[in-house]
């Protein structure tokens, strides 16, 4: 096969990342926005040794799965990959996916429960938005830093649209520049909007390459013409270093309290700009009940590892004996003693450090845990972590969310190399129209101790 031959090809798979795939003379054919069950003609555009890439030219017989697509920027932002397929066939293929990295990378033989899925529109809570030297907030396109326009995000509420043209306005009118990232010139680098869901309380954090935002009173008045009482917080974030790292360490408030309050599984939840908080808090709602399920926490001592601002483990701490949280994010830590506080809970503490460290210090203070909660990053957790929950701590049960489930395959091995078995798992789908998912498994100590 060579660049720019037109085949034609039945669509048969789909990567993690939502390409679709087919084979053409045994070799595969990666194709971005075909459906499996598709038929078509496709241009090829790049030839490797064993695979190679193409476009569609023409779909000859759509798949069952296809819907309408609706959105202008769909291929062109880096955000959904599936909004030419229904949800419902979205989710049999995140399942599809979950189970058999499972299967292929950690050889787990538990069965994958049904995913549990959410409501694909206008559910995220966050929004980055990158903005480009000419002033014009945007979205990064596929796999770049180059910014594109974007109208109305579907995944997005309503209002951060809004605030993102209120924003270019501000630029505008006040001729201020823009960060250039090969430069390292230039004053505005991203604009960060949080809108906590059950609350509907706003925060709007504008990252700066300086100390200060000039006229920002102005910005300031026009946000709250624009939002409201809903408006809580407006935060400058100070980064001026030269890294594709969108937050710095300092924030500097210029209106309000700093933070915005959402509420989850009936706890206030304080969330600083820096500290993380699930984007989707409807189904982080959903994960918390099934950790919880899984975690079994009723009189028990929980170790809640990756504990961003405390989140999980206040989730239940109502049932539990004690929840001990661990984080390296030190504003995160804060809102997690505050949201303890401010939820009444007094069996609760959490520690600001790297997990793995606090593990050694925990094993050397002798620390025992029933259930131990992992909630690490894409990266999965270090295998010196691993060891340590697996053989000083030795809780009846993990449980081990993820958003990765490639890294959660890979850890799960290794848990059950070290006497854990993995019970099951469910797939959670917190990114609607994306490729992410979310996925909590269950493990349970199988050596009984001596
Ligand atoms: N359980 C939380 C947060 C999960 S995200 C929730 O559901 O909201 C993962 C968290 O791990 C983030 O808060 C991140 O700051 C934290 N983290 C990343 N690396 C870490 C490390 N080495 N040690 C401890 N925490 C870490």
């Amino acid at each position: 096969m060579c660049k720019n031959d037109e085949i034609i090809i039945d669509i048969t798979d789909v990567t993690a990342q939502g390409s679709g795939v087919g084979k053409y003379e045994g070799i595969a054919v990666f194709v971005p926005e075909a459906a499996v069950g598709d038929r078509v003609l496709v241009h090829i555009v790049k030839v490797n040794k064993n695979y190679c890439f193409g476009k569609i030219v023409e779909i000859i017989e759509p798949s069952e799965s296809r819907c309408e697509i609706d959105c202008d920027s769909f291929s062109k932002c880096g955000g959904c990959v599936y909004r030419h397929i229904n949800y419902s066939s979205e989710a049999q293929l995140k399942q599809k996916r979950v189970e058999q990295t499972m299967k292929r990378i950690g050889n787990i033989a538990a069965p994958c429960k049904e995913i549990i899925v959410g409501e694909p529109l206008r559910y995220r809570n966050k929004a980055q938005f990158p903005i480009n030297e000419n002033g014009h907030v945007g979205f990064f396109a596929t796999h770049s830093h180059r910014i594109i326009p974007c109208e109305d995000c579907l995944l997005q509420p309503v209002n951060f649209y809004e605030i993102s043209k209120v924003f270019e306005k501000f630029i505008n009118d006040f001729s201020l520049s823009c960060y250039n990232e090969e430069t390292g010139k230039g004053l505005i680098r991203h604009l960060y909007i949080r809108r906590a869901s059950a609350t509907k309380e706003i925060m709007v954090c504008v990252v700066i390459n300086a100390d200060a935002l000039p006229h920002n009173e102005v910005l300031v008045e026009t946000l709250e013409n624009l939002c409201g009482n809903d408006l809580k917080t407006v935060v400058l974030n100070v980064n001026k270093d030269k890294t594709n790292v969108i937050l710095g360490k300092e924030n500097k408030i210029i209106y309000g309290e700093g933070y915005i309050t959402d509420i989850l599984c009936s706890n206030k939840i304080r969330i600083n700009p820096l500290s993380f908080y699930q984007v989707n808090r409807d189904m982080a709602e959903c994960l918390y009940k099934k950790a919880e399920e899984y975690a079994e926490p009723q009189c028990k001592t929980v170790l809640d590892l990756y504990c961003g601002a405390g989140t999980i483990g206040l989730s239940f701490a109502d049932k539990a004996k004690e929840i001990i949280g661990v984080e390296i994010i030190e504003q995160a830590v804060e809102d997690a003693k505050y949201n303890a506080l401010i939820n009444g809970i007094k069996n609760a503490r959490f520690l600001c450090a790297d997990a793995c460290e606090a593990a050694k210090k925990f094993r050397d203070e002798g620390l025992k845990a029933d259930v131990v909660v992992l909630d690490p990053p894409r990266k999965g957790c270090d295998s010196e972590l691993l060891s340590i929950v697996a053989e000083s701590f030795s809780p009846e049960r993990i449980v081990y969310v993820s958003c990765d489930c490639a890294t959660l395959a890979r850890d799960c091995n290794i848990l059950e190399e070290k006497g854990y078995k993995v019970i099951e798992y469910t797939p959670v789908d917190l990114f609607p129209r994306t490729s992410h998912v979310e996925t909590v498994a269950l493990l349970r100590r199988q050596k009984t101790e001596i």
